[in-house]
């Protein structure tokens, strides 16, 4: 029997190579009917006897193309058309999308075969790409995702490169971004005196290799953006960028040749190996072997840990042939955006009106505009799940789904590591990782990307939800968005609803929020919090003794005002000379808001420690006090969760107290520095056993940046399981304010739900 079947799947089914997958599935089993890309996704119409048709259907569901992800297939049966042949048509003309945007992929096999093919045309070509592979996100204007939505649309496609983008058969068949050395991009190398530039691709590439490998600092342009690359065995090199990017102590990404040279270096697990040879290609942190004892100190030298990646452009795959191993850090000055555009080069080559001079040497660039900043996304494996630290190239904009239907939002994120949430139809679309918004540059790219954003998700926000920090540069931007509704999220809240919104929790759960700063509903400075919470609505059950922060964001840069703090609200030191100030500034109430934040716990710590007094860049103290912590040592300091009123506090006077002694007998640091590990997380599962008898919840959700602590996420995790607590962590977003908009989005779609359900009747 004949029938005629037209099907719309929505979901990842565009830039990934549906429609010639689907081409020759149909031909295959002689059906007729064509394929076409659409606005709300794929759509297909199949005719022929109704078993072939079946086992059309069945055979896409289960060998998809590679990179596709069905979400949703809708179906109708139709009078029969009598259709000759199976044709791949035109796309449908655009309206409100529900196309699930691929990120960029990492070079395919295919293609990486025919790099180093001396047969093939496109052998040593830098920008070689088909359906599987190549930029995306970073390149797409406007949907529907064709070649003139494209940063692609300004090159003409030659005539045999034309000749495989219409070929149904063909693994190009509308590759938007396909070009070869003949019709597309091409290198460009500058030299900071601009002197010096070359002509063809070749000898450019020759050229940057040689000057690597003379310890040169070269700006490459990638995917979505620059990195600063050098070589990461020479040391003069490595300290000449750490000198010009004024970063003395911050890791620095290593890129490896290949994954045998990698594992060289670094302990690598099966799923750690997985995640770098993902199409992904993100940077993982992993444990760094030693082999080469000079190689550490310059590139991570506060803690035993790398962040490695693998090659995914062709250009890496080209340039790797001659190294090891490259430093390749993003290029861009200390919270400035990613530098994408050669018009930004003179922030990294140095010009007569810029306020430094040159970070690079020379830029290794080419003609296909970025349209889209995407940084490297950065993620470790802790018991087994993943973690971000930042989420960005081969994630985004990969949707989270939503439980609930949602209207329309905007979510804007916080001020640091902001990133933020559109969502709509039950999908939430992260953003990439846009940065410190205090950076004005940040900031426009900010307001930039957001709007890029809403255009290209058909977005109009009805509902924008924001930080309670009235001066957070997000929340001003709320403020001032002309959406009628707007909802503000307490900053911890949101880190709870992060996670829920992950794993699917309505609560009420146990949300235990460590991090650095969070503005709380009672005005103080809040970020060792314990919240019962649902999605709409949560309680503070209990947080840490609140502190002075003397100098307010002075004392997170400078732990040891924080150690000082401590030492003197608990009366265990002397008011030495150095001191005297940091007293009277908290006696007068002067610039010393209060705060109960566990990140600057850790600060304090190391600081009495003598770890670090003065942090270079964020979190330097607590990532040197866990390096140092030995994980063998079990045993913890005493603690103390007190009730107050309605609430706990959790007070560390007495851990403060066994520090000092231990370290006044000289015991080691590395005892000491677990043994405050231990009891943080001894007095987390305190807490949340007696929140469990009270309330009666088993469900723990761990979330705030201080839990990329891995020794401490791994003892509280280890804790709470041992007490038959269920632990959910994030695992799609970062735990820090990189995560903060999913959080935000996700409590302002369940309280418009609920505000619609609790409509009164008129
Ligand atoms: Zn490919
Ligand atoms: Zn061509
Ligand atoms: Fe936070």
């Amino acid at each position: 029997m004949k029938t005629c079947v037209r099907a719309r799947i929505v979901g990842r089914v565009q830039g990934v190579g549906f429609r010639p997958t689907v081409y020759r599935y149909a031909t295959q089993l002689g059906l007729g009917g064509f394929v076409c890309n659409g606005p709300h996704g794929v759509t297909v119409e199949v005719e022929g006897d109704d078993q072939k048709v079946g086992a059309f259907f069945e055979r896409l569901a289960n060998e998809p193309p590679r990179q596709a992800v069905i979400a949703d297939v809708s179906t109708e049966v139709l009078a029969g058309k009598g259709y000759e042949r199976f044709e791949v048509v035109e796309s449908e003309s655009d309206g409100d999308a529900s196309v699930h945007i691929s990120p960029d992929l990492a070079i395919c096999d295919d293609c990486l075969r025919e790099l180093f093919d001396q047969q093939d045309r496109r052998h040593g070509y830098p920008f070689i790409n088909c359906t599987n592979c190549g930029p995306r996100f970073t390149i797409i204007r406007d949907l529907p995702y064709d070649r003139d939505k494209t940063s692609m649309a300004g090159f003409t496609m030659c005539e045999p490169c034309d000749r495989e983008y219409h070929d149904p058969r063909d693994r190009r068949f509308h590759a938007q971004p396909d070009a070869c050395e003949k019709c597309g991009p091409r290198l460009d190398l500058i030299t900071a005196d601009k002197s010096n530039r070359e002509s063809s691709s070749r000898p450019q590439l020759v050229r940057v290799i040689e000057l690597l490998g003379h310890g040169d600092i070269i700006a490459i342009k990638g995917l979505g953006g620059y990195h600063l690359a050098c070589d990461a065995f020479n040391s003069e090199a490595l300290a000449r960028l750490r000198q010009r990017k004024h970063r003395p102590h911050k890791p620095f990404a290593v890129m490896f040749r290949d994954i045998e040279t990698l594992k060289r270096h670094c302990e690598v697990s099966e799923i750690e190996e997985a995640e770098l040879l993902s199409v992904a290609r993100p940077i993982v942190v992993l444990r760094w072997k030693r082999v080469t004892p000079t190689l550490q100190p310059a590139v991570s030298p506060d803690s035993q840990t790398l962040g490695a990646f693998l090659p995914y452009t062709p250009l890496h795959y080209l340039l790797m042939q001659s190294f090891d191993a490259l430093v390749m850090t993003s290029g861009n000055l200390t919270d400035e955006p990613i530098v994408s555009d050669e018009s930004e080069l003179p922030t990294l080559l140095g010009s007569t009106n810029s306020s430094h001079g040159p970070v690079a040497d020379a830029a290794l660039t080419h003609d296909r505009p970025i349209v889209h900043k995407c940084d490297d996304s950065v993620l470790r494996v802790v018991n087994g799940k993943r973690q971000f630290f930042r989420r960005a190239r081969g994630f985004v904009p990969n949707p989270v789904r939503f439980a609930v239907a949602s209207p329309h939002i905007l979510a804007v994120g916080g001020e640091l590591k902001n990133t933020f949430c559109l969502a709509r139809d039950g999908y939430a679309f992260l953003s990439q990782h846009i940065g410190d918004l205090k950076d004005y540059r940040t900031y426009d790219y900010f307001g930039h990307e957001i709007a890029a954003w809403q255009k290209l998700m058909r977005i109009e926000p009805e509902v924008v939800a924001y930080d309670l920090h009235p001066s957070y540069l997000s929340t001003k931007y709320a403020e001032r968005h002309p959406a009628a509704k707007k909802i503000g999220v307490q900053h911890h809240h949101a880190h709870v609803a992060s996670v829920m919104a992950e794993h699917d929790l309505h609560g009420p759960v146990i949300g235990v929020v460590l991090d650095g700063t969070g503005y709380g509903t009672d005005g103080t400075i809040w970020g060792g919090e314990f919240l019962v919470a649902t999605r709409t609505d949560f309680e503070r059950v209990a947080h840490l003794k609140q502190y002075p922060l003397p100098g307010g964001d002075k004392a997170i840069e400078e732990p040891w005002r924080m150690a000082a703090s401590v030492l003197l609200s608990e009366g265990l030191c002397e008011v030495t000379p150095k001191l005297r100030p940091i007293k009277e500034m908290i006696e007068a109430g002067f610039n010393s808001p209060l705060t109960s934040s566990a990140g600057r716990m850790f600060d304090a710590v190391a600081a009495i420690l003598g770890l670090c007094d003065v942090a270079t860049y964020e979190a330097q103290a607590a990532i040197r006090l866990e390096a140092i912590a030995d994980a063998r040592v079990r045993e913890s300091y005493r603690f103390e969760v007190l009730a107050q009123g309605q609430s706990w506090i959790l007070y560390f006077g007495g851990t403060i107290r066994g520090v000092l002694e231990d370290k006044r007998r000289g015991n080691d640091v590395s005892v000491i520095a677990a043994k405050f590990h231990n009891s943080v997380a001894a007095a987390i599962l305190q807490t949340c056993l007696l929140v469990r008898v009270e309330r009666g919840l088993e469900t723990v959700v761990l979330s705030g940046g201080v839990f990329q602590n891995e020794l401490l996420l791994q003892r509280t995790v280890e804790a709470l399981q041992a007490q038959e607590f269920k632990v959910f962590t994030n695992t799609l977003v970062p735990p820090n304010d990189g995560g903060l908009a999913l959080g935000q989005a996700a409590v302002a779609s369940a309280r418009m739900k609920s505000e619609l359900e609790h409509k009164p009747c008129v």
